[in-house]
């Protein structure tokens, strides 16, 4: 507040747009407007002034050079969100929530971070945390008495406790699977050998001219990337270079890449040549020298490409048939499939730092059934609930690791 009025023409009001200039010494810097947010009725809670002028880079400059020597600074990434967070505006999912709205890929990408920030995701982590601390305290009073003192109805109660929390950790697992696919999208590489019609399927895909189509084998040496998304879900298709051993080197160059892109990808389309290969057996034994070729880790769809010039029965998952687009609706579902989407709206966005916090308090959980099951003492049991409780504490920021803090928000952009 201090920054701004010493710069702007006129005194600030609560909750008002009020314009002025803004004044270098003598020199207008330019006019708009400033809003001042009190404390507790800002987004972090603290007093802000919001400054709105006209959008050159070099007037912003000097407005912000300007705020600069007058004893502000410039904020960090994701320093708003911090605030907000630290002063207890929103909790650790919420504010994770932010930066992945503005990252959103989609549409059910962003309306799923929508729902996340308003706290659906925390929500059902909390309705586990609390039924979890329900049965710390349990345990705690039990651990008190002398094992023969113990009421069995309480170790029944303990047990129905345990398997309650264990399906509904499996059940939000599966719902944060699904917002991490949307979230964090999916990356696709396309490998086959030259002229099986890569490009063609991937023009196909995008509906647009990424790739150059060719009948000259070879066509396509380096990587072409193209972004689309399907159902929701972001996805990067890699077209790679056709997999042959040649003595061409740039060709060499880009066979050694398209190796690399399916090293990496998530899910690779073996795309083969029906035009060349008669019959099954034929479309089998390509398929797997391909994959040979590129030692792929990853789940692979084969393709039977240019299936209206193929002869034989049936051969691959999917034929299709990249010039009049049929077979493409069967892939695109396939693709879904394999990547782990199912039809459900997807209920929130989630990070994979959420869903091994969620799998960590699974696992530990699933460890103290077994102690119970096992007899061995409730003190091993306490500890392991405790252990779980910190986990999901983890997601929502009640309980906070040193470095994690520093870690989320340093990826969030300058001004959120
Ligand atoms: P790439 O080298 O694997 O990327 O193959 P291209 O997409 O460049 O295709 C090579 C040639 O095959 C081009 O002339 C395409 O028009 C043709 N082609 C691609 N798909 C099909 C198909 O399904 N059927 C037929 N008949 N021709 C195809």
């Amino acid at each position: 507040r201090q920054v701004v009025e010493s710069l702007l023409t006129r005194s600030l009001e609560p909750r008002q747009a009020v314009y002025g200039r803004f004044l270098d010494d003598d020199e207008v810097v330019d006019d708009g407007l400033a809003i001042l947010f009190p404390e507790g009725q800002s987004f972090t809670g603290e007093e802000v002034v919001e400054m709105q002028v006209h959008g050159s880079p070099v007037v912003l400059q000097h407005l912000l050079d300007l705020c600069c020597s007058h004893g502000a600074r410039i904020a960090r990434p994701g320093e708003f969100s911090e605030r907000a967070f630290l002063n207890d505006r929103l909790d650790l999912a919420q504010a994770e929530a932010i930066a992945d709205l503005i990252s959103s890929g989609s549409r059910t990408a962003a309306r799923a971070a929508r729902r996340s920030l308003q706290g659906e995701f925390s929500r059902e982590v909390e309705a586990i945390a609390g039924r979890l601390e329900h049965l710390r305290v349990l345990v705690e009073a039990c651990i008190d008495f002398p094992e023969e003192d113990i009421d069995p109805l309480h170790i029944e109660e303990l047990e129905t406790g345990l398997e309650w929390l264990d399906e509904a950790i499996g059940n939000l697992l599966t719902k944060a699977g699904q917002g991490m696919l949307i979230n964090q999208g999916a990356n696709i590489a396309l490998i086959g050998a030259p002229n099986a019609g890569k490009s063609s399927l991937l023009n196909r895909l995008t509906g647009k001219e990424t790739a150059i189509v060719t009948d000259i084998p070879g066509t396509t040496r380096d990587l072409l990337k193209a972004d689309l998304v399907l159902d929701g879900v972001p996805i990067r298709v890699l077209d790679t270079a056709g997999l042959r051993v040649t003595d061409d080197t740039v060709e060499q160059i880009g066979v050694e890449r398209a190796t690399e892109a399916a090293q990496q990808a998530d899910l690779v389309l073996i795309v083969l040549d029906g035009e060349m290969l008669e019959g099954p057996s034929a479309v089998a034994a390509e398929a797997r020298r391909i994959g040979s070729l590129a030692e792929i880790d990853a789940p692979t769809i084969e393709i039977l490409n240019k299936v209206d010039l193929y002869r034989g029965e049936e051969a691959a998952a999917v034929s299709t048939c990249a010039l009049d687009g049929s077979g493409l609706d069967t892939l695109k579902a396939l693709i879904l499939k394999t990547l782990g989407r199912d039809e459900r709206e997807v209920p929130f966005t989630a990070r994979a730092r959420h869903q091994e916090a969620l799998s960590c308090a699974h696992e530990v959980l699933r460890d103290s059934q077994r102690t119970l099951a096992a007899g061995a003492g409730l003190e091993l049991v306490a500890d392991e609930l405790s252990v779980a409780h910190r986990h999901l504490g983890e997601i929502t920021g009640t309980v906070t690791p040193d470095d994690l803090l520093g870690r989320i928000f340093s990826e969030f952009c300058i001004g959120k």
